[in-house]
């Protein structure tokens, strides 16, 4: 059997054998864009029920529904392993989104350092690159963005049972980094252009449930530290 090229998040509950009514936008997709006909295969997925395959039917000009047909693939649920970063440009915090979607992140949590300098962000545009990027790469869980909150914030009511891998580009250049053999709940910190300053540095090394990471000899941007503390954690604590 084929494999059908389109896969979409929809927001309604799917079982096997049920129908549900597709969107404006995803009609307009589906059938101006990829020139589905009457009936066309796709992938579905809620971020809840596992993946599904349907296929699609135009009642009207707008309005249209889904036939659920049978469970592809069930639910996968990735570590527990979240992002916190300090949000930068915007290109370049979409592109950080998307790889925390793809590299398996069960949260992401933009938090404003000391030296951040970006003071929002888009959330709807930031949970729409998420399902963009989980729409792409298989997934079928649908990893949260929370709203943008103080890096002191968090850490006051941080979870004591969940680890934080703390990248710090002091530490750049020295030996060590990840460990493996302490599964569990964890999450990473990276910093903003400007890096960590020496109070937040000094208060999370204070800290219980910090561990201080080096990612090599060179300073990475922020997006490349991003997706580089994933695959090392991923690789000695996750699913890879
Ligand atoms: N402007 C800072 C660098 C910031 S890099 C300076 O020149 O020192 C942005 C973030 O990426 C950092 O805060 C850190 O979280 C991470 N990072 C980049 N390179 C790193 C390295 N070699 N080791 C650990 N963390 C690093």
């Amino acid at each position: 059997m084929t494999v059908p090229k389109v896969r979409l998040y929809v927001e309604h509950p799917l079982a096997a054998g049920q129908s549900c009514p597709l969107t404006r936008k995803h009609i307009h997709y589906l059938f101006d864009v990829m020139r589905f006909g009457q009936g066309g295969e796709l992938l579905v997925f809620n971020g809840n029920d596992g993946e599904f395959l349907a296929f699609a039917e135009r009642t009207g000009r707008q309005s249209g529904t889904l036939s659920v047909e049978r469970q592809t693939c069930p639910l996968q649920q990735p570590p527990d392993l979240w992002l916190l970063f300090a949000p930068i440009k915007s290109s370049r915090t979409d592109f950080i989104v998307e790889k925390a979607a793809e590299m398996g992140a069960s949260r992401i949590l933009p938090v404003r350092t000391r030296f951040t300098n970006s003071e929002r962000i888009r959330h709807d545009r930031l949970q729409r690159r998420v399902i963009e990027a989980i729409e792409q790469c298989g997934g079928t869980f649908v990893p949260e963005v929370c709203p943008l909150q103080r890096l002191d914030t968090a850490l006051r009511a941080w979870p004591s049972d969940r680890r934080l891998m703390f990248c710090d580009e002091a530490l750049c250049g020295a030996p060590g980094t990840l460990e493996s053999g302490r599964e569990g709940k964890w999450a990473i910190l990276i910093g903003p252009e400007g890096g960590f300053s020496d109070c937040e540095r000094e208060r999370l090394a204070e800290m219980q449930f910090v561990e201080r990471v080096s990612l090599g000899p060179r300073i990475l941007r922020a997006d490349t530290a991003a997706v580089a503390a994933m695959a090392i954690w991923q690789k000695a604590l996750g699913d890879w």
